[in-house]
């Protein structure tokens, strides 16, 4: 099977001068993925907005609220670290519903992505470090509800450990919250997930992948899940700003493999996002993203 990939030209919003997001990556990425032919324009889907239904699934009413008319606390919207237009309203929606699409295809295809995605900083009522609301969880309780699953497991190796899922999930024994992250690094208060693996400032490939291959069977072993959401942060990559570990282009793609590698044995399906990626050089964050897809279409 092809692999599908949802993107957006909404996935991006125009950002004031200096701000530190990389706004930029996902048309980049979009743009690398088709010259390098990993994709065809008729495999990009654009997945429109998500339903506000789907959204309470996991969202407190108030905030979606707020959110939508932008009437948050100034706040509230500052921690989000966005500042709040139409168009950034347009860009949340949309990423939930890309990521809910990829969840989707992935049950029938195997393996599907979101060209976006893993706010795992969104909680219930507030979102903080660049997430508004939680597209992998909306994904998964959606997916619940209308019974194409039961059990699920996020796998995030994002490099910043992801707070608002664990908040999410918390004593919810259908969905297996693993998170391998830097233990110095944001958020400063850590929320546990089912399984968090710390990883010390300057990790390396070689390490990383060990500490990798030593707890994914047990996670989908206990987990059992279902579906599979990865978050296949660019973050852990060596000349990323904000990471701190060590990781190579060579050693993320090798990552992304085992991932895909441990579900297809199990016959698992995945859906992957590709979650945060603050490369100094832009270029960098969308080569490993590229990698990502290009691991994942191997897999399709
Ligand atoms: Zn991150």
């Amino acid at each position: 099977m092809p692999l599908h990939l949802w993107t957006s030209a909404k996935y991006a919003i125009p950002l004031p001068d200096g701000h530190r997001f990389p706004m930029p990556k996902y048309a980049l990425l979009r743009e690398r993925v088709l010259a390098e032919g990993l994709a065809t324009p008729e495999r990009l889907h654009d997945p429109g907005r998500a339903a506000v239904d789907d959204l309470l699934l996991v969202h407190t009413r108030e905030y979606v609220r707020y959110v939508t008319d932008g009437t948050l606390p100034a706040d509230a919207q500052r921690r989000i670290g966005l500042p709040w237009s139409p168009a950034f309203v347009e860009r949340a929606y949309r990423v939930v519903a890309g990521t809910c699409a990829a969840t989707e295809a992935a049950l029938d295809a195997g393996v599907a992505m979101n060209l976006a995605g893993g706010t795992h900083h969104a909680f219930a009522d507030h979102g903080e470090g660049f997430c508004t609301f939680n597209d992998v969880a909306v994904a998964i309780r959606r997916l619940q509800r209308d019974g194409r699953i039961r059990r699920a497991a996020v796998v995030d190796l994002d490099v910043h450990q992801g707070n608002g899922t664990h908040a999410i999930f918390a004593g919810d024994a259908s969905v297996y919250t693993f998170s391998m992250h830097g233990a110095r690094n944001f958020p400063f208060h850590k929320v546990p997930g089912t399984l968090d693996v710390e990883l010390e400032d300057g990790t390396d490939d070689d390490a990383y992948l060990a500490r990798l291959a030593e707890h994914l069977p047990r996670v989908l072993h206990e987990a059992s899940p279902d579906l599979v959401v990865y978050l296949a942060g660019a973050d852990p990559h060596e000349r990323d700003r904000l990471g701190r570990l060590r990781l190579t282009f060579d050693g993320l793609m090798r990552r992304d493999a085992m991932v895909l590698e441990a579900c297809r044995e199990v016959g698992i399906p995945v859906a992957v996002t590709i979650a945060g990626g603050y490369g100094r050089d832009v270029h960098d964050t969308v080569t490993v993203h590229t990698n990502t897809v290009r691991v994942a279409t191997a897999f399709a």
